[in-house]
């Protein structure tokens, strides 16, 4: 099948051809027929899938015929992320250089009044993120009732990101008669309750099972203690011992540990960069432009902040915290070993993440190697919270018990496990050596890029986290918008629990 029988006009076509691709992708040969033919479809694609061209190509197509009216978008596109709205209007110029279209980016962390200038103009394509959008609506800026084609990306992740009554709001702001096209990596309820309520007979299209990772992908667990200092300890000795490594996404489950761990990684003479919520625009997407040409090797980010980024060629993905629900380990390390190239995806187990690991085997249906030892079990004995001789401070170690993403699906696991007394199985000096038990490819040194000139001593303390001085409220009644949406909502804690504690030593 080539794209030519799609029923995409000439310029799309020319388009195409200029990017330099063959032939559709099945997410693309399935969809595009059908977004033509005015139907709604329901997309359940990953990122990789191909699936923005999916609705990026038959949307320049079919607004060829038309023109835009001041403040009245024609169509409209909401996505999670900032980063994600902008790989979308990266797309539309990429196959809609033979057309003369207005596409505007409305996301948050840039100045309302170049938005606003862009709106006034007329827009064929607003491609939006839910909070700057509504607050433009809400002062009167912008009006969705002309919109004839709403899309909605990554609907899971915007269930993640507490953005779903954002999404009811606006979809109450377009005309009921218009086309919805909606794209999501997995089905939970929540999903298809919105789903249903968005669509009409829409035509379902699932290109790949959320369960199927990439066979090109050697996955990998090392056991590790649950302690931070342990976990950086066992990161960096992997890192500077994985064969055939190029670069790394290592994924954290909350943006204070992001940051923290992009601190110990500098620190330890690593060329990295980091990506999360609380960073401002510029910083994202310098850190992002740094991975992609290659002057980072190591990009330190959240689920929700890499989520669906286009970034070619990783060659590792480590999981520092393993992920609390295993779609997102298969998002994860769907990073690597894309387009046929091969992966290795790493994942940091302390015990305390063994049901974690059991729900992500389930998943997948596989049990993933071990390098080295496996980790313990964890016992009613190693939980009831003895203290240890060689524990760290317990400043450092109340400040590490927050939640995990904010308004994260139905609250699983919301801050659960770390009320649990902690406990240790692997001191620092036991820390497993990495085994790469399924390498198989000859052994390559890491590139000298990697590690910047050193600046501290390998032994120098890492940074202490302090405690979290900005607890979010239990109650809210809007979820807040997009800027923090990776907030851990768990860190609401009790003043005692952040009192610090005299250990006796043993
Ligand atoms: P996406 O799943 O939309 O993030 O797309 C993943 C990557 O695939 C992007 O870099 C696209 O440029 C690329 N791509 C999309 N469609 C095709 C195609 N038909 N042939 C080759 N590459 C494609």
């Amino acid at each position: 099948m080539s794209f030519s029988h799609l029923g995409l006009s000439d310029k799309v076509i020319g388009a195409i051809d200029a990017a330099g691709y063959k032939t559709p992708t099945p997410i693309q040969e399935q969809a595009i027929p059908h977004v033509l033919a005015r139907r709604d479809v329901l997309g359940i694609a990953q990122t990789g899938t191909g699936k923005t061209a999916a609705f990026v190509l038959p949307m320049l197509t079919m607004l060829e015929k038309g023109r835009a009216r001041a403040r009245m978008p024609r169509t409209l596109i909401l996505e999670p992320t900032r980063e994600l709205a902008a790989q979308v209007e990266e797309q539309f110029d990429k196959y809609g250089k033979n057309h003369k279209l207005n596409v505007a980016l409305i996301i948050g962390g840039v100045s309302f009044g170049d938005q606003d200038m862009k709106l006034v103009r007329g827009v064929d394509v607003l491609i939006a993120t839910p909070g700057r959008l509504l607050d433009h609506s809400e002062r009167g800026r912008l009006l969705l009732s002309g919109v004839e084609l709403l899309i909605i990306d990554e609907a899971d992740r915007m269930l993640d990101m507490g953005f779903i009554p954002d999404i009811e709001r606006i979809g109450k702001l377009v005309p009921f008669t218009r086309q919805t096209l909606f794209f999501t990596a997995t089905m939970p309820p929540e999903i298809q309750r919105i789903a249903d309520n968005f669509l009409h007979n829409p035509v379902r299209i699932e290109v790949s099972k959320p369960a199927t990772a990439a066979t090109t992908i050697t996955q990998l667990q090392c056991a590790v203690g649950r302690e931070g200092h342990e976990k950086r300890d066992t990161l960096r000795r992997i890192i500077r011992a994985a064969e055939n490594f190029k670069n790394a996404i290592i994924f954290c489950n909350r943006k204070r540990e992001v940051a923290l761990l992009h601190k110990s990684l500098i620190s330890h003479g690593f060329n990295a960069v980091a990506l999360h919520g609380d960073l401002d625009q510029s910083a994202r997407t310098a850190a992002l432009e740094a991975f992609r040409n290659g002057t980072a090797k190591l990009l330190i980010a959240s689920d929700v902040a890499a989520r669906g980024l286009d970034i070619p060629a990783v060659s590792h993905v480590f999981n520092f915290d393993v992920p609390h629900h295993p779609d997102d380990y298969v998002h994860r390390i769907g990073r690597t070993g894309r387009a046929g190239l091969t992966g290795t995806a790493i994942s940091l187990v302390a015990p305390i993440d063994a049901k974690s690991v059991q729900a992500i085997e389930k998943l997948m249906g596989m049990q993933i190697p071990w390098m080295g030892e496996p980790a313990k079990a964890e016992t009613p004995e190693s939980a009831s919270g003895e203290p240890r001789a060689n524990r760290r401070p317990q400043g450092e170690r109340s400040s590490e018990r927050s939640g995990e993403g904010r308004g994260s699906r139905g609250g699983r696991n919301r801050g659960g496990r770390d009320r649990q007394p902690r406990q240790d199985t692997a001191p620092q000096d036991q820390a497993p050596v990495p085994v790469q038990a399924e390498a198989k490819a000859p052994v390559e040194q890491p590139q000298p890029a990697l590690e910047q000139p050193r600046l501290r001593q390998d032994n120098r303390q890492e940074p202490r986290r302090r405690p979290d001085k900005s607890p979010v409220r239990a109650s809210q009644p809007q979820p807040k918008r997009e800027p923090v949406a990776d907030e851990p909502d768990g860190s609401h804690l009790p003043a005692f629990l952040l009192r610090p504690v005299t250990i006796k030593s043993a």
